[in-house]
């Protein structure tokens, strides 16, 4: 999800600046498997994996909960933090970068077009390490891939592969809400079907969305569903004639069993342009 929509959710839009907010609502540590905890709430989903030779972190939530990020990685370790993924560049993902990295010298890395996306629109904490297809970290015995499968939620987005833990972080290419196509930054819903094919071809159980509860393969499967059907929705739409603004209308989210509104208002109308195209 995008940062404005956090914002909006929480009903803090007129606020102009940080220093102006109450303070984060606290997050929730939940166990996902040996060495890795989940931090849900506030932004997306962290991923904090120990080793003995350091941390890994896989998203960076907002700025102001950079403090709460760094407490709960050195209650579980206090080995160094040594790297940082971002799933993507969105400043729900990424706008603790600059703040974490000011606490410890830790490798930030991202797919090159979400380091460029960030870069574009002037976010603070770009990554210094930008890849292109997939990397892989190494340490203290675990070993993880960040693997770009294709366009999707954006044009930058990468899911973490733990292959020994059989668990995967999938960023913002699940969403429970529903999915939103960030259209600005190279988002396509299309091509967000065949990533997911690609995504559904790697050898893992458990999934890390980008926000929300934890998701099995299967769940997994049954977004890749939904999103087809939603893009398959709109086409057979189009094909039948309806403008733009009638096959909107025509769509409900919730046939799906997704919540209308928020991110579909968005969402909707280029996608009607995209299976037009
Ligand atoms: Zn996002």
């Amino acid at each position: 999800m995008h940062r404005r929509h956090f914002l909006s959710l929480t009903g803090l839009t007129a606020l102009s600046s940080w220093g102006q907010l109450p303070p984060p609502e606290a997050l929730k540590l939940i166990s996902v498997t040996d060495g890795v905890k989940l931090l849900e709430g506030a932004g997306g989903n962290v991923a904090v994996v120990t080793t003995a030779e350091g941390t890994i972190l896989i998203d960076a939530k907002f700025a102001p909960n950079v403090p709460q990020i760094y407490d709960a990685a050195k209650s579980l370790s206090s080995k160094p933090i040594r790297f940082l993924v971002n799933t993507h560049h969105h400043g729900d993902h990424t706008g603790g970068n600059a703040a974490l990295a000011a606490k410890e010298p830790m490798e930030i890395l991202a797919h090159e077009n979400a380091r460029a996306n960030m870069i574009k629109g002037g976010m603070p904490g770009v990554p210094r390490i930008g890849f292109k297809d997939s990397i892989t970290i190494g340490l203290g015995g675990v070993e993880l891939r960040a693997i770009y499968l294709g366009r999707g939620h954006t044009n930058g987005d990468v899911v973490i592969l733990f292959p020994q833990k059989r668990l995967l972080h999938a960023g913002d290419l699940i969403a429970a809400p529903g999915p939103f196509i960030d259209y600005a930054n190279g988002g396509s819903g299309i091509e967000w079907v065949a990533t997911l094919d690609k995504v559904l071809a790697l050898d893992f159980d458990t999934v890390i969305p980008g926000h929300g509860p934890l998701y099995t393969k299967a769940d997994l499967k049954t977004f890749r569903d939904k999103l087809d059907g939603m893009v398959r929705k709109m086409t057979e739409l189009k094909r039948k004639g309806l403008s733009k603004e009638d096959a909107v209308k025509a769509f409900d989210p919730a046939s799906l069993g997704w919540e209308p509104g928020r991110m579909f208002n968005r969402t909707l109308p280029p996608l009607y342009d995209e299976v037009a195209r």
